[in-house]
């Protein structure tokens, strides 16, 4: 990883050193090259890195000096930006730990981070269009500055050195170094700015509006005080905050500043629902300040949205919005910030994917989340059952991911039920509930749970006493056959497979009408021929004539219709029509039947119950019109002649 050079750099031999031309290393120029041709948005990103790496200098330097306190600089460690505008000049300045001569040809002519090669191997295959995507996403370091400058200098002296370091580069393949003087330690890193461009996305970063934004945007929670000068003139206030708040006691900040940040990191104008703190020690140091929003954002359910999710930190030095990797898709309404103590997170969202560190991160926020939504659950059901009416349907996405937190997630759960007459319940109070001899955890899916509490097919278990989870979110078509239990008790749809007779006698009593109504069965099965696949008694109903169930595992009519909205060629399952033996009509149609087996009423009459089981179901008969004609036609049969 040498720099190409005729000597050999090292600092000790600096009183004799010349200046001296080296080669980039071959990487570096390529990365340099495609920061300088690629690059064409990000731009601002340069003035991050740089104050990054004077906030990282003077951590170092803080550390150093806390076992050698003769190091530390007589004044506050710091960050100052000097500005001159005639020369179109701008110096990110720190008195900071600063490198020797040998240690600066290292770190500003070689790129020794891991995944580097990586990356630019990929880049190699990438269009132009995607490597912009990808390298702005890198964090190019330093070499960010030669997208805004023509020349950059950096002067600088290690913490406890006497003599000091020029660095110059064009960037144009070649390096210069010197030995110089600085009157303290620390880095200068001067940038001759490049006249602005709005074409190429070059701001006029020698205004002084513009370095405020940036370093409000990008560098507001540096610990260190970023000072502005323009032309030798007064030094400015701090321009950033400097307050990571989530590094502060919660006793010491109080709710309306945590608020205040939220509206700040969320952009939302609502108050957040809940807080959460986290602190991650051990092998991976992070910290992180969560929130749950009170209200969902619109466009929640787009899966390209430009959600904002939660902002990436690295020691305290903003890296970047929405960091997805954070948070599995099923939190994605969280906000908030993560800040990690590795610099090694500033790369590439795609390298974020499979870093170790990031996963063992994001399993502890996932944690702590699912911890204080059970405690709310627990301690504040009311609050909770608003959280779960913004965010529940985006919660039960973790019930059919593999996600190892599903279990956790079930528990969360609320619902309406047949008996709860619109307040919600969990599963654990359902299964308390649950009586003597029921196993399964009853549930029917449907449009809303006002349609499905007046369902035919609840009929029986209301008559047996049992309750039904009424799951009326589209999600719920698809989770419990993911998830088919809880606490080992089976989670059954009671709209399909056959429901068994409650005991001996009913059983005997569904055989006696089985075989005393065989034909007129069979009839009326030839006549639905072409709309469902069984017509037969059941015990399921006890007050209504007919409805409509599927075999078990068959695909439900609304996830059929989820299906193919999505795309998807899905064949159309039929059906089977259940029909009540004890109901009045069985015995009209039955004495009509033996009187005119062919008789046009009775076709009448069972196109007209399958229709009428569509629409309890909420679904619409598929030919209204033609049904509209039948009830035309009976009224008029009713009506007499
Ligand atoms: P990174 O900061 O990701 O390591 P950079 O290319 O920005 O990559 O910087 C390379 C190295 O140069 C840093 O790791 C650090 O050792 C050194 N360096 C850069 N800026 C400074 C500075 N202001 N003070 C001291 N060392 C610095």
């Amino acid at each position: 990883m040498t720099p190409e050079s005729d000597s050999p750099d090292t600092g000790s031999e600096r009183d004799s050193e010349p200046t001296h031309e080296h080669a980039f290393q071959a990487e570096t120029q390529r990365l340099l090259d495609l920061v300088i041709h690629s690059l064409y948005t990000h731009k601002d990103i340069f003035l991050r890195e740089l104050i990054s790496n004077a906030s990282d200098a003077l951590d170092k330097l803080r550390f150093e000096g806390l076992t050698r306190p003769e190091l530390l600089p007589a004044g506050e460690l710091e960050i100052e930006l000097k500005l001159d505008s005639e020369s179109r000049s701008l110096e990110v300045a720190d008195n900071g730990v600063g490198m020797t001569r040998a240690e600066a040809v290292e770190n500003l002519g070689t790129i020794a981070r891991s995944g580097t090669r990586q990356f630019l191997e990929r880049l190699g295959e990438a269009d132009a269009e995607v490597s912009r995507d990808l390298i702005g996403q890198f964090g190019v370091g330093f070499y960010a500055s030669f997208m805004v400058a023509d020349e950059v200098e950096v002067l600088t002296r290690r913490a406890g050195e006497e003599g000091a370091t020029r660095w110059r580069s064009r960037g144009d393949g070649t390096f210069q170094v010197e030995d110089a003087q600085r009157d303290e330690c620390g880095t200068s890193v001067r940038l001759k700015l490049r006249e602005p461009d709005e074409e190429d996305g070059l701001r006029d970063y020698a205004a002084e509006p513009e370095l405020r934004r940036i370093v409000r945007r990008y560098s507001d929670f540096v610990a260190y005080p970023i000072r502005l000068q323009i032309d030798a003139g007064e030094r400015t206030e701090p321009l950033n905050s400097r307050q990571a708040i989530w590094t502060r006691p919660a006793a010491e900040v109080g709710d309306e500043e945590y608020a205040e940040f939220y509206k700040h990191v969320s952009h939302d104008w609502n108050e957040p629902l809940e807080r959460v703190s986290v602190h991650i020690e051990g092998n991976y140091e992070a910290r992180a300040l969560l929130f749950l929003p009170s209200q969902a954002p619109l466009d929640l359910y787009h899966a390209d949205s430009a959600q904002r999710g939660v902002q990436l930190y690295v020691k305290r030095v903003f890296i970047m919005d929405d960091c997805r990797e954070m948070l599995p898709e099923w939190l994605r309404f969280v906000r908030g910030v993560v800040d990690a103590e590795d610099a090694a997170l500033n790369v590439s969202r795609e390298l974020l994917q499979n870093d170790r560190q990031v996963r063992a991160i994001r399993k502890r926020l996932v944690k702590k989340l699912l911890d204080s939504l059970e405690r709310m659950l627990r301690e504040e059901r009311e609050k909770y059952a608003r959280f779960w009416a913004e965010f529940g349907p985006v919660l039960k996405e973790a019930l059919y991911s593999l996600e190892p937190e599903r279990e956790r997630v079930l528990k969360l759960l609320l619902c309406e039920t047949s008996e709860s007459a619109g307040g919600l319940t969990t599963l654990a109070e359902y299964v308390e509930r649950m009586g003597e001899g029921q196993e399964e955890i009853h549930y029917l899916t449907g449009g809303s749970p006002e349609m499905l509490r007046r369902s035919p097919q609840l009929e029986a278990f209301r008559a047996r006493g049992r309750e039904v989870l009424l799951l009326s979110d589209r999600i719920d078509e698809v989770w419990p056959q993911q998830q088919p239990e809880f606490e080992g008790r089976r989670l059954a749809p009671v709209g399909q497979g056959e429901l068994a007779p409650s005991d001996e006698s009913q059983k005997e009593a569904l055989e006696a009408k089985q075989s005393l109504h065989r034909d007129l069965l069979q009839r009326l099965r030839s006549l639905l021929q072409e709309e469902v696949k069984q017509v037969r008694f059941s015990t399921r109903l006890t007050d209504s004539p007919v409805c409509l169930v599927g075999d078990e595992g068959d695909l439900s009519p609304r996830l059929e219709e989820m299906l193919r909205q999505s795309g998807q060629d899905v064949p159309a399952t039929k059906r089977i029509l259940e029909l009540n033996p004890d109901h009045p009509l069985i015995g009209g149609l039955q004495g009509l039947f033996e009187r005119e087996p062919a008789s046009e009423t009775l076709a009448r009459c069972a196109r007209l119950l399958y229709a009428q089981a569509l629409l309890i179901e909420g679904q619409t008969p598929p030919d209204p019109a033609g049904l509209a004609e039948q009830l035309g036609a009976l009224m008029l049969d009713a009506l007499g002649d």
